[in-house]
Order: C-alpha cells, then sequence, then structure tokens
C-alpha cells in the first residue's frame, strides 16, 4: 500500500484508522450482514451510529444542551441562505463580516434574503487577512452576526472571536474542531463535513435552538431548521454513510482530543510557516502574519511559471493537491486534523531542494 500525502482542500484527507474500519465493516456491519450503506436509517445498526456521532461531537465541542446538532445537506453553501431565511427576520438587519471568497459567497445569498450590513471589508485585500475584532461597525439590534473563522482560499483565520450582543453566527467548514472553541458564544454554527469532520454530503449545524423557533412560517419544510431538529436529523434520509465516517473520525479525535489536536496543528502550521519565513523571500505568504491559517497555508513563489513547475514536480515527489485555488493561484497547503506530522517535515525538505535548484 502507498499513501502520499494529500494537501487537498476538500474533500480532504482522513485518518488512515478510520478508513481501515470503514473497509472492515464495509460488507458486514456489526454483524448485521449487510453494510451500512443498505441499512435503513431507521434501523437500530444506525440509529447507534446517528447517536454516537452526535455524542462525540456534543463531549469534543462541549455542546451545551440548549444546542441541536444537525446533520443537513446541500453543503455549507446552503446554509449561506439557510441562515438568513431563519434567523433575518423582516425589519431587522444582519451584520456580515467580509473577509473573503467564502464570506462573500455567504454575503450574497444573505442579501437576497434582507438586510445586509458589512460589518468590515478587506475580502480584496493583499495580504489577506480577517477583519480584526476593532474595527467592526455593528449594527443595533442586529439579527446576528456572519463570521467565516477560517477562510479556505486565502489562508487567513480568526484567532480571536468578537463577542456581539446580538447572536453569533459563524462558518467553520475549514476550521472546525481543529481548536477548542465556546459553543456557548455562539448562536449558530455551521461546517461542510469535507474539510476536518469527514467525507461531502454532510453539512453540520450547531444551532441554539431557541434560534431557531422564530423563523418564519412559510418556509420550505425542508430549509427550517426547526424541522430538523424536531425530527432529530431524520425527517428525511440523512447521509447515513458520511454521518457513519464522521462517527469514525470524531471517535479518532477523542482519543487525542481537541486541546492536542490544536497543538500538534499549531506547530504544523509553525513548521511551514518558518520555512515560508526562512527563504528571505523567495517563498512569500499570501496571509498577514497575525491571521495566518492554521489549516490552508497558503504562499507564491517568484513567478507563476515557478509556481507551475512547483506543483507538477511535487505531485512527482508524491504530495498531491498543492496547486491553490483557481480563483487566486499560487500554492496551498491544507493540513487538516487528519493531516501528519511528517508530512509537513517532507514538504519542507522538498521546498528547500525546489527552491536551491530554481533560484
Ligand atoms: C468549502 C467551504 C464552503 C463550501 O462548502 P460546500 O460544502 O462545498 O458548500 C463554505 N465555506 C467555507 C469556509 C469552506 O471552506
Amino acid at each position: 500500500m502507498s499513501r502520499i500525502y494529500n494537501f487537498n482542500a476538500g474533500p480532504a484527507v482522513l485518518p488512515l484508522d478510520v478508513l481501515e474500519t470503514a473497509r472492515d465493516e464495509l460488507v458486514d456491519f456489526n454483524g448485521t450482514g449487510m453494510s451500512i450503506l443498505e441499512s435503513s436509517h431507521r434501523a437500530k445498526a444506525y440509529a447507534a451510529i446517528h447517536q454516537e456521532a452526535q455524542d462525540n461531537l456534543r463531549s469534543l465541542m462541549n455542546i451545551p444542551d440548549n444546542y441541536a446538532i444537525l446533520f443537513l445537506q446541500g453543503g455549507a453553501s446552503t446554509q449561506f441562505s439557510m441562515v438568513p431565511m431563519n434567523l433575518l427576520l423582516p425589519g431587522k438587519t444582519a451584520d456580515y463580516a467580509n473577509s473573503g471568497s467564502w464570506a462573500a459567497k455567504a454575503v450574497k445569498e444573505a442579501k437576497k434574503v434582507g438586510s445586509v450590513n458589512i460589518a468590515a471589508d478587506c475580502q480584496k485585500e493583499i495580504p489577506t487577512r480577517v477583519p480584526s475584532v476593532s474595527e467592526l461597525r455593528l449594527t443595533e439590534d442586529a439579527a446576528y452576526l456572519h463570521i467565516t473563522s477560517n477562510e479556505t482560499i486565502s489562508g487567513a483565520q480568526w484567532k480571536t472571536f468578537p463577542e456581539p450582543e446580538c447572536p453569533l453566527v459563524a462558518d467553520m467548514s475549514s476550521d472546525i474542531l481543529s481548536r477548542p472553541v465556546d459553543v456557548s458564544k455562539f448562536g449558530l454554527i455551521y461546517a461542510g463535513a469535507q474539510k476536518n469532520l469527514g467525507p461531502s454530503g454532510l453539512t453540520v449545524v450547531i444551532i441554539r435552538k431557541d434560534l431557531a423557533e422564530k423563523a418564519p412560517e412559510n418556509l420550505p419544510t425542508m430549509l427550517r431548521y426547526a424541522t430538523h431538529i424536531e425530527n432529530d436529523s431524520l425527517y428525511n434520509t440523512p447521509p447515513c454513510f458520511s454521518i457513519y465516517i464522521l462517527a469514525l473520525v470524531t471517535r479518532w479525535i477523542k482519543k487525542q482530543g481537541v486541546e492536542t489536536l490544536f497543538r500538534i496543528n499549531r506547530e504544523k502550521a509553525a513548521v511551514l510557516y518558518s520555512a515560508i519565513d526562512a527563504s528571505e523571500g523567495w517563498y512569500k505568504g499570501t496571509a498577514a502574519r497575525e491571521f495566518r491559517s492554521d489549516m490552508n497555508v497558503t504562499f507564491r513563489l517568484p513567478t507563476e511559471e515557478l509556481e507551475a513547475k512547483f506543483v507538477a514536480e511535487a505531485a512527482k515527489a508524491g504530495f498531491a493537491g498543492l496547486k491553490g485555488h483557481r480563483s487566486v493561484g499560487g500554492i496551498r497547503a491544507s493540513i487538516y486534523n487528519a493531516f501528519p506530522a511528517e508530512g509537513v517535515t517532507a514538504l519542507v525538505g522538498f521546498m528547500d531542494e525546489f527552491r536551491k535548484a530554481n533560484s
């Protein structure tokens, strides 16, 4: 078996442990004589997985009892619409921090639903960053403040979260469970699973239950949080297999703890950023230092030609997925929870050799 170092931004690397367990259990799940892929979502075997996935998230993130954990579909992108449809009530304004490509997409959808105030805008700044808490211009009595905790494309991450009087809503798609977070400070957290939690096809929503109760009555049933809260995410068929993998991934996280993972994540990122900084400007970090992401390390080379060569030679050397997002170019190394520290060390070795050979 040969596994390469997978720097994909999402879907992304999964723990080998998890893949092996899924393989071993695939044909006959827990002595049921059938695969979990073939199980009814109302069957006992699946119910236990559904519950475990929730329980693991609740304990890992210390999610208080007045919050529901939902397993939805449609990706984080559907949350760009569901959040305002449910929480941006008539006559109210929602504050949005426009920090990059993902935040901008959330803004675009919210504007279709209601009144939006851009509380800060650094979407197009280079070096890339997210707003600092002090520059936010918040609306009095806002419906909520929306932030993107980690801008996956630009590689900028909130290190300190704002504490507005209104509910704080966060798109944590690319850094959920990578660091400890006080859930009680948020009204709603959502994340597409395919970066740090599991495979695609599943979106996790953590919502303070009282916020869901005020949604307009005329919303489509499937787009109301209340529907999914009342039905324990079983109103319709949930993405059972993705939830199963999430249960395995969170089992794997529980063995180490979020604090440990956070320390490892920070160390992995620091090794890469140090290599960038030690290159005397040959490799240039894309994000402003204080906002550098621990999950997506973005950088440039002296020319686009060298970037293309870097990606091609890296791929040959066993480093996959280093090409930056098509909208911004450059290099992006996504080093989520499941990405091994050895892979970062190996990449740094490759970067040193590539620079010597090409400068
Ligand atoms: C990937 C990503 C999304 C989009 O997720 P989908 O599940 O593909 O809709 C949204 N926000 C952030 C921060 C992301 O990284």
